[in-house]
């Protein structure tokens, strides 16, 4: 473990050197290196392949699961912890009071001119992340051609002062109800869907280093004091379709004796991908022995994180962390209870993951 505050940060090379010597010291485990170009006919599977699947096999999965392109430039947005958002600043709406639903949206937050002019200031001059891939140095360097829609708010930034205010910042259909007005520009904060507490900060994908990203987005008003669950990101990706294609046990709807597992099937992060490796592994064994793959439970973070792969919206899916906003939220006694103390509204959370998560494995033993 190296240092990193409340982070759980290793020593990538020497983690890696030791999983490696466990795998192969470990004689169950038939080890071949080369490159599968295609997903076995027979047998069960587990296809872990990663970020960077190699392009004969991403190609043979999308035709398999009818996908299409496998590969994305993903455009990640930041999202925000719904309890830090500071309520007597922002205000619900929908432009021009449209919703899809009847409700309010949106949240918005409002800008004076001033703030505006500071904020643009300040994601021009802020540091970007370093690139991890050649191929992620060719986008940080505007060398790979975006969706308009997708494009950062940096390159939109440096494309003119106004930029941001007539795109995913524009005001229009808004009425600030502290001052009756339409504010000079307006951040909208959207529900992640199934994530009830938490909210996505629509359009501001970026690659602003991470600690960057925190000191500009608390610039935004209502957001000063607000803690980021996930940062904005642009980087390759492979990953499939996971609510349109998985179930809850990482099975192919359409042909159960095939796993995903790890960043492939649609998750994000070394401990995401390795939970689901173990989750999609014991399923396997579950298969093998002529047993029904038990789902994780939900109050378990790999239970919830499976959960949320196979059940999120599949229209815009985007590849998911493990946040405590994953899980199901406490019963109302006890969050009544720990109304100001969410250090042990999130013990409890643990507590009862810890139960959930023992249950399951003296059942499946
Ligand atoms: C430089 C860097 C830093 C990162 N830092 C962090 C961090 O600090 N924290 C964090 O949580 N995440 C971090 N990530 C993300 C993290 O690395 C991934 O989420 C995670 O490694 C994905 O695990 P995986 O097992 O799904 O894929 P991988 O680790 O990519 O493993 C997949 C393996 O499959 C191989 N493969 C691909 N195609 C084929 C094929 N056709 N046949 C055979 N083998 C194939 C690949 O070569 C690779 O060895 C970082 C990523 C990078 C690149």
């Amino acid at each position: 473990r190296v240092p990193g505050g409340h982070a759980l940060t290793v020593d990538r090379q020497a983690f890696a050197r030791e999983i490696t010597r466990v795998i192969l010291n470990e004689p169950l485990i038939d080890i071949r290196r080369e490159e599968v170009r295609s997903l076995p006919d027979e047998g069960i599977v587990i296809v872990a392949t990663g970020p960077l699947t190699s392009d004969a096999l991403a190609a043979e999965i999308a035709r398999r699961t009818g996908s299409g392109r496998l590969y994305f430039y993903d455009s990640i947005s930041p999202i925000v912890d719904a309890e830090t958002i500071d309520r007597s600043i922002v205000f619900a709406a929908s432009r021009y009071g449209k919703s899809l639903d009847g409700g309010d949206d949106y949240l918005n937050c409002p800008f004076t001119r001033e703030e505006y002019e500071a904020f643009v200031d300040a994601i021009l001059s802020a540091e970007s992340a370093s690139p991890h891939l050649e191929e992620d140095r060719r986008i940080h360097e505007g060398k790979v051609p975006f969706f308009e829609s997708c494009l950062p708010i940096e390159e939109l930034a440096r494309r003119g002062r106004d930029t941001l205010r007539f795109g995913p910042m524009k005001p229009v259909g808004l009425l600030d109800p502290r001052t009756g007005r339409r504010p000079w520009a307006a951040v909208q904060l959207r529900q992640e869907d199934q994530r009830a507490g938490s909210f996505n900060l629509v359009g501001f994908q970026n690659y602003m280093k991470f600690a960057e990203q925190k000191r500009v987005f608390r610039m935004i008003p209502g957001l000063a004091r607000a803690e980021f669950l996930r940062y904005g990101q642009i980087h390759r990706n492979t990953y499939i379709n996971a609510p349109e294609l998985l179930t809850s046990t990482l099975q192919l709807r359409s042909d159960p004796r095939v796993f995903f597992a790890g960043q492939i099937s649609g998750v994000e992060g070394y401990v995401e991908s390795i939970a689901t490796g173990l989750l999609a592994g014991r399923h396997a064994a579950a298969l093998a022995r002529g047993r029904t793959p038990a789902a994780a439970p939900r109050q378990t973070a790999v239970g919830s994180l499976a959960n949320y792969i196979s059940a999120a919206s599949a229209k815009h899916y985007q590849p998911a962390n493990i946040a405590f906003d994953l899980l199901p939220p406490l019963d109302d006694s006890l969050r009544q209870k720990w109304k100001h103390d969410r250090q042990a509204r999130q013990a409890e959370v643990c507590r009862r993951a810890l139960a959930a998560l023992e249950d399951y494995l003296a059942a499946s033993a």
